[in-house]
């Protein structure tokens, strides 16, 4: 769906500003139009790294008239490998202070606000406040969930990235017009189920991937150019060379953006903790053990709990289809034989961890599918429906 400009265009380019972005110029979706909203635009960087770096050059070529850069880290010979704004010579230097000067080299008619700090619960709604858009590039969960929260709570759209070895994903999280992060990853993984790029490793290349394909939605959202990737999910496979889109929607029960809000203010949110949730998290099966047991003699239920607009894009054969709300109230029972073998799936794995912890604490034998239909998929394992095949 096609949305309205987020940014009012400023003053007539100069002829200088003209010869700059004179390839812009002469793209309908953007032209002068654009370009002169694209200049009155103020756009927040979270994270001067893997994913900021290569984001923050792009939107400094592009003539965003104002970024913001929040980081409090400091350059590091490691980061060299893929955060490409900062420069051997930089080790040591402040991401904020080095990121500026990158983006001054580009373009020096940006405007660049360093925040050397952390986004915190007690600074991000001030942050947020002061721009446009916020791109998300942050490294760690805690600081996704500060940044999709004080953009829901703000109204303001989120365009969020990650990366992981050949792995990258992005959205754009808005509340009011789709789901927020919240929405799709309810809870932080359980310590130590997910690796960090630390100890997984990152391709380099990935984050530039990923960040282009980031300021790209920058573009589209102010300029109103295209179909936003509101309410989609992007994950890309650098090793098979593939690239999903899957639908995902707003949860009537996220705590933040759901129909009774139960996070109405800031709160932190612990990397890997596990926030206050019935039970246990249920164990893991990997997709290609679940396609043998679907195979097998002996084949656990299926349990797909996203919503029918998903299912109807892409579903796992034979599926039974209880959506969280159901999960949630307890109206899913007479679906279910209790005590049954049951594995849960969503997306990409962040519903289906709660839905599990709650089957698990009714008494059954529950399963959580690794990295949802995303990761059937990613396995080239068969899906129905409309983008199945
Ligand atoms: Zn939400």
């Amino acid at each position: 769906m096609a949305m309205p400009p987020l940014v009012a265009p400023g003053p007539p380019l100069s002829g200088a500003e003209r010869a700059r972005y004179a390839r812009h110029l002469t793209l309908a979706a953007i032209g002068e139009d654009g370009q002169r909203r694209l200049r009155a635009a103020k756009v927040l960087v979270v994270g001067a790294g893997g994913l900021g770096s290569p984001a923050l050059l792009y939107l400094a070529a592009a003539g965003v008239g104002t970024i913001g850069i929040v980081d409090d880290d400091t350059v590091d010979a490691g980061n060299l490998q893929r955060q490409v704004a900062h420069r051997t010579q930089d080790v040591g230097r402040p991401k904020t202070a080095s990121a500026a000067d990158a983006v001054a080299r580009v373009n020096p008619e940006v405007t660049v606000v360093e925040h050397r700090e952390r986004l915190r619960a007690d600074n991000a709604a001030g942050l947020v406040a002061a721009y446009d858009v916020v791109v998300d590039g942050a490294d760690n969960f805690g600081t996704r969930y500060l940044v999709s929260d004080a953009c829901a709570m703000a109204g303001k759209p989120d365009v969020w990235g990650s990366v992981l070895a050949f792995d990258g994903q992005l959205s754009v999280w808005w509340a009011g017009h789709g789901p927020c992060y919240r929405c799709v990853f309810p809870e932080p993984p359980p310590d130590g189920s997910v690796a960090s790029c630390a100890t997984a490793g990152v391709l380099g290349a990935m984050c530039g991937v990923v960040a282009a394909m980031q300021v790209t939605e920058v573009v589209k959202l102010i300029t109103g150019s295209g179909e936003p990737l509101v309410g989609r999910l992007v994950i890309h496979d650098a090793l098979g060379a593939s690239t999903a889109t899957l639908p995902l929607v707003r949860d009537p029960g996220c705590p933040v953006c759901g129909d009774a809000p139960t996070i109405t203010s800031l709160v932190e949110v612990a990397d890997c903790a596990r926030p206050a949730e019935v039970g246990e998290p249920a164990p893991l099966v990997s997709v290609l053990d679940l396609a043998a047991e679907l195979d097998g003699p002996r084949p656990p239920v299926l349990v797909d709990v996203r919503e029918s607009s998903e299912r109807a894009a892409a579903a796992i054969a034979g599926s039974v289809h209880i959506p969280m709300a159901a999960i949630r109230d307890g109206s899913y029972a007479g679906q279910l034989a209790t005590g049954g073998r049951v594995v849960v799936h969503c997306a990409t794995g962040g519903r289906s961890a709660v839905a599990g912890r709650i089957l698990a604490e009714a008494g059954y034998a529950v399963r959580d599918l690794d990295g949802g239909i995303a990761a059937w998929r990613s396995a080239r394992l068969p899906v129905v429906g409309a983008t199945g095949g």
